[in-house]
């Protein structure tokens, strides 16, 4: 639970002493640091936004942080043990072997999947504690109908009010009551997910208002039968900016969790000071000179038209870097100067052009996203760069990548 006051008067989050970082490695116990490429994440940023996001929060509605694709690509582990310290309780996933994940790691509380799970695995959400989305009503009658379950499915319905993705139709209201009296499930929740609480235009607000107001009508409806009602829940993080007037219980937040909105405008334009939590950082292999006219990388895609220095970086698309950087269309940061990419970004390496950075050498470190000196470099940049969102880049960094938490909120056990 995270509402307010927790936040508020919560010691953990202000008394956080500086304590030594802590890296998940799955199979060596080098520091992450150590390693061709890593991120670093800072918990005393990840702590700043879960305050700053909790304080919009009304009296006993609490955060539930988005921790599905791998905590956005930061480490789903690192990030929900910090948060799970300082007092957040809730969790939304993608699948259930996500939660699956979570709760091997001793993560408590209440995981909810928001995704589809197979028949197959259904028996996995009982031995876990798992809370499911009931995507439509079938998917309801499939879970009632399981022949294993004695005990009783923990679920949450989605009501599908205009995304049309998932959920019950908010119209559909006999399926809906049918659901609630399925004695082999217990309605913990009643969602809905927002498609357009991002935008500003008219007809986009318009739409929202409808989602909202079929979602509000559709639970109305259904609270006349049912004493004791489930939560309800229908914010992301855009939803809780735009529209903070729809708490309820839960407010299911992602992006914003991790330090900044989706495009760079958006983030710029948002009065809330959020704090990016990862940094990506990759090492210098090599460093080599190239006389005038020689060209460098598959397809010798880059050609020096001076007489250049070139690095070779431990970080490739395999990492997450998207290749579509290539070709000087992107620069990484050393020393705090700026390094173009040159060539094409290769599965495990990309090449800079630092001829005109000082002191760059073999073991040096390049800063991809990140700051280095007065320099920064944001996944909102990358986004920008590359046509998408900095929710896309994020999630997709690669396993390969070492990820260690600094300024943890006290010192952690090893995984
Ligand atoms: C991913 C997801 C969220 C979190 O979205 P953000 O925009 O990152 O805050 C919330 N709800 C659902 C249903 C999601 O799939």
């Amino acid at each position: 639970m995270l509402d307010r006051t927790a936040i508020s008067g919560c010691a953990a989050i202000s008394d956080c002493a500086a304590a030594p970082g802590h890296a998940f490695n799955s199979d060596n116990e080098l520091p992450a640091e150590q390693t061709r490429a890593w991120i670093e994440l800072s918990g005393a940023a990840l702590r700043h936004n879960v305050s700053l996001l909790g304080s919009l929060l009304p009296e006993g509605c609490e955060l539930m942080p988005a921790v599905k694709a791998n905590a956005y690509g930061h480490g789903d582990l690192l990030i929900a043990e910090e948060l799970q310290e300082i007092g957040i309780k809730t969790f939304c996933v993608a699948c259930v072997e996500e939660g699956v994940k979570l709760r091997k790691a001793g993560i408590e509380g209440t995981i909810l999947v928001l995704g589809y799970t197979c028949p197959g695995q259904f028996p996995l959400l009982l031995d876990y504690g798992l809370t499911q989305t009931i995507v439509d009503y079938p998917y309801a009658l499939s879970l009632q109908d399981y022949p294993a379950s004695s005990t009783r499915f923990h679920v949450h319905i989605a009501i599908d009010t205009g995304m049309h993705r998932l959920g019950e139709r908010y119209e559909h209201l006999e399926k809906l009551r049918a659901i609630f009296r399925m004695d082999h499930l217990q309605v913990d929740g009643l969602y809905t997910h927002l498609c357009v609480s991002d935008s500003h235009s008219q007809r986009d607000e318009d739409y929202t208002h409808g989602q909202i107001r079929a979602f509000y009508q559709t639970v109305g409806e259904l609270k006349v039968q049912n004493g004791s009602f489930p939560k309800l829940h229908l914010l992301s993080s855009y939803g809780l900016l735009n529209y903070p007037d729809f708490c309820e219980d839960y407010v299911r937040t992602g992006i914003a969790l991790y330090g900044m909105l989706s495009t760079k405008k958006d983030t710029e334009d948002c009065p809330l000071s959020l704090r990016p939590v990862l940094s990506l950082k990759a090492r210098v292999a090599c460093v080599r000179a190239l006389s005038k006219g020689e060209s460098a990388g598959y397809g010798l895609a880059f050609t020096s038209t001076r007489p250049s220095r070139i690095a070779a970086l431990s970080i490739g698309y395999a990492d997450g870097l998207p290749r579509s950087l290539s070709n000087g269309s992107s620069h990484v940061l050393i020393n705090g100067r700026k390094a173009p990419v040159i060539g094409r970004i290769c599965m495990d390496q990309t090449l800079v052009d630092v001829t005109e950075i000082p002191d760059v050498n073999a073991g040096s470190v390049a800063v991809i996203i990140g700051r280095s000196g007065n320099l920064e470099i944001t996944a909102c940049d990358l986004a920008e760069w590359t046509g998408t969102i900095a929710n896309e880049i994020l999630s997709r960094l690669g396993e390969r990548l070492h990820r260690i938490l600094l300024e943890p909120c006290r010192p952690k056990r090893q995984f």
